[in-house]
């Protein structure tokens, strides 16, 4: 049984006019995702800002109310819990956000953004305990516990987002959803945080949602990868099949912009043309059809179906229906 199945979520947001803030129409900002992830494994979801990635993180943890769908973690339906329930399974879903300088509260120390966590989820009785744990974790991310009483801005951002990886393991979880951790870093730390994050999952078993919005950050550390476009997964595979051999023409333009440390091997880059829809009025037919290079006149009346092509490896694209 996988750790996490999601099935056909739905997040949809009204979109109010005038003084009275009549609803006059939706953004379908995540519409129709699945996926599953295993204990221990590395699910990237990728795909360009405004994608619906982020939105499907924080509904999969309930941080936002989805509209439609199922969430199972360990087989149970979280989005059928009540609170309290709803408060002990948190304890097994966290999150690591993208900013870690806005994550972190400039008001406490250290020692009190993990510690809070603990307070929340009564996992110790006694301070002791609760700074040995904290002291632990601080081992664990790689910074000094001498450093517990500080505060985040007195640490470089790669420290911070240690800080905020550290947060996240306070409770033992068994998932953790990482929307762009190291996107906001110095490319040179990135690796570095990247390397913490493998290493801790090889530890403690855990999983992870690994959301990026380009393919480069996700290709060592994923197992398998599923591409959104426009609040819909396009293509979803083991990870080495979407390198060698994308089928989606959105995820060939994608990885056409990932950099090949061989010249030889050079990709030709495919250049999307124009901007991204908006997803409150997203194209008919195949929504990517606009900026596709290969579409057909079918693509702009009818929506691709969702098809196993290889195993494990599906694509919504009438090139392969
Ligand atoms: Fe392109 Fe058509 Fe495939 Fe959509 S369905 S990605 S428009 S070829
Ligand atoms: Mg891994």
């Amino acid at each position: 049984m996988p750790l996490l199945v999601v099935r056909d979520l739905k997040k949809h947001f009204p979109i109010k006019r005038g003084l009275i803030q009549r609803t006059v129409g939706h953004v379908r900002a995540v519409d129709g995702v699945s996926l599953s992830v295993d204990t221990g494994e590395t699910f990237g979801l990728v795909g360009e800002s405004g994608c619906g990635k982020s939105t499907t993180g924080r509904s999969i943890l309930r941080l936002i109310e989805p509209t439609a769908g199922e969430i199972l973690f360990e087989g149970r339906d979280i989005r059928k819990m009540g609170s309290a329930e709803m408060r002990r399974m948190r304890r097994k879903m966290q999150i690591v956000f993208q900013d870690p300088y806005a994550s972190l509260n400039p008001r406490y120390t250290v020692r009190q953004v993990l510690e809070e966590p603990m307070l929340i989820h009564n996992l110790f009785s006694t301070a002791a305990e609760r700074k040995k744990r904290a002291s632990q974790l601080m081992e664990i991310v790689g910074l000094s516990p001498s450093r517990l009483d500080r505060y985040p801005h007195e640490f470089s951002g790669g420290q911070r987002q240690r800080i905020g990886i550290a947060r996240a393991l306070a409770v033992d979880p068994k998932l953790i959803i990482a929307d762009e951790p190291v996107s906001a870093l110095d490319v040179s730390v990135q690796s570095q945080v990247l390397n913490l994050l493998d290493d801790l999952q090889k530890e403690l078993g855990l999983a992870y949602v690994f959301i990026a919005h380009d393919l480069s950050v996700v290709k060592h550390i994923s197992d398998r990868i599923g591409v959104m476009y426009l609040g819909r997964m396009v293509e979803l595979s083991p990870a080495d099949a979407l390198y060698s051999e994308p089928l989606h023409p959105y995820s060939q333009a994608l990885l056409s912009a990932v950099p090949v440390p061989d010249p030889e091997a050079k990709r030709d880059r495919i250049i999307l043309q124009g901007d991204l829809p908006s997803p409150s009025k997203p194209p008919t037919g195949c929504p990517f059809h606009p900026r596709c290079k290969d579409a057909k006149d079918i693509c702009k009346t009818v929506v691709p179906t969702w098809e196993e092509i290889r195993p494990d490896h599906f694509v919504a694209c009438h090139l392969y229906s």
